[in-house]
């Protein structure tokens, strides 16, 4: 064997990053290295599809930390390496070249591969997914030769790819097949108003659209078939409609998953001295009920990746931090705080035609999450509310002129 670390990591995104980073703050010692399929270094993924995408912000701002940072630390960096098999016997892990590294402890962060269309055409020039810095760069290179572009997916990367090229003055058509936007994470309330936002922006939102394939000349995308047979024309195509967590190598040698890995409260899969964490980990989350389910966040994958480093430190940690994500669509930045799914009502704060306003999502009456756009306060408040479970008076919680931690307060 060629190269042995006490901790290797796989995947060299956020949960990785961070996994390492955490080590070293709680003072392991022992060899550290992270092997990562992308050439970069680890960098923020969010940017892709808002100010990276837009142009206004550079790559070097979006690294997690500086290239002196895993220097400094002895973190050994084995980028543009994928690996494609685990021996959980041997504790080695080996590299579509060949290589083969040994560990004492793997941690297994890497995310997911976005879905792709299986329909005709998806695969022509001008058609693309974001998930990657040379996905974005992909697209930006070819943004000048575009006028119009369609975007399959109305989940949040769709529409927020979407706002930028609206923001380019592209002519944009956002497909998505169910009957609303972000319908799988969010209130229908929600829905409509970033559907009515976009339409605002001369966005052409298109509700229940099933696509049939992509129509290509010359190798090129130009246009995007439905299935009632409408053709609309366009020089680029952006798919968003999820990930497929990128977890085969581990499957295939016996880890229990399936969509994802499975992990227990500290992280750890099946095999042993195997730990997940990220997009890429089916754990019980206790803000779901304890349902198994992936969270694809950059709080899931930090703060993941800060219970495994406990772990390996010999401290006693579950896994159990509050989730939050954010969205920025314009001038609206969307927050939001806790998990709402399994919400049986829902309660409006604030006017959302002032574009600032929140929803507050209730399941037996306890506040399970919050969707706050342009609130921040809320959602810093919120919080506690999520935490705490509370059963709180509707009535109130919909009054903008108390602040949500009066309310907590008087709990
Ligand atoms: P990643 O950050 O994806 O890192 C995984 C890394 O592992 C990748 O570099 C991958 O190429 C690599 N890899 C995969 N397989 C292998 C292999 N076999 N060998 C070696 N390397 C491998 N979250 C938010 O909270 N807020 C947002 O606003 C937000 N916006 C987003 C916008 C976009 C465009 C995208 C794509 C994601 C966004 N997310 C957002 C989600 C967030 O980025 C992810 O949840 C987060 O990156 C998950 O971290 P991770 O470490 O699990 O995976």
């Amino acid at each position: 064997m060629a190269q042995a670390y006490d901790v290797v990591i796989v995947g060299a995104g956020h949960g990785g990053a961070q996994a390492a980073i955490a080590l070293r703050q709680t003072k392991f010692e022992g060899t550290i290295a992270m092997i990562g399929d992308e050439p970069e270094l680890p960098y923020e993924r969010p940017p892709l599809s808002k100010d990276y995408l837009a142009g206004d912000k550079a790559f070097e701002r979006i690294l997690i930390r500086q290239p002196a940072f895993w220097e400094e630390r002895g973190i050994a960096m084995l980028l543009g390496q994928r690996v494609t098999a685990v021996d959980p016997a041997a504790h080695t892990v080996t590299t579509e070249e060949g290589a083969v590294i040994g560990y004492g402890t793997l941690i297994w962060a890497t995310g997911g591969a976005p879905r792709t269309l299986s329909c005709g055409g998806h695969d022509l020039a001008g058609v693309h997914t974001v998930r990657t810095r040379a996905d974005a760069d992909r697209m930006m290179e070819e943004l000048d030769g575009v006028t119009r572009a369609v975007v399959i997916g109305g989940g949040y990367i769709g529409l927020e790819a979407a706002a930028v090229l609206a923001k380019f003055g592209k002519q944009v058509i956002l497909l998505e097949a169910l009957d609303r936007v972000l319908a799988r994470v969010a209130g229908e309330e929600l829905s409509r108003f970033y559907e009515a936002e976009h339409r605002a922006h001369g966005v052409d939102v298109r509700l229940g659209a099933k696509v049939d394939c992509l129509e290509g000349a010359d190798d090129k995308v130009t246009g995007v078939r439905l299935h009632d047979g409408t053709v609309l024309p366009c020089e680029m195509v952006i798919v968003g409609i999820g990930i497929i967590p990128a977890v085969a190598p581990l499957l295939a040698v016996g880890a229990e998953g399936g969509n994802g890995v499975k992990v227990d409260a500290q992280c750890r899969t099946s095999l042993p001295d195997v730990f997940a964490i990220g997009d890429c980990s089916l754990h019980g989350n206790g803000f779901a009920d304890g349902a198994m389910i992936r969270v694809e966040s950059v709080q899931n994958a930090n703060d993941q990746a800060n219970v495994v480093a406990k772990t390996i430190m010999g401290a006693d940690v579950a896994y159990d931090a509050v989730p939050w994500f954010w969205s920025n669509q314009y001038d609206l930045r969307l927050q939001t705080v806790g998990l709402s799914m399994g919400y049986d009502q829902v309660i409006e704060r604030g006017d959302p035609a002032s574009r600032s306003f929140s929803l507050i999502y209730l399941k037996d009456g306890k506040v399970i999450a919050l969707d706050c756009v342009n609130a921040t306060k809320d959602y810093v408040q919120g919080r506690a509310l999520v935490v705490s479970g509370a059963v709180l008076d509707p009535a109130k919680l919909a009054d903008a002129s108390v602040p949500l931690k009066e309310i907590a307060a008087g709990f």
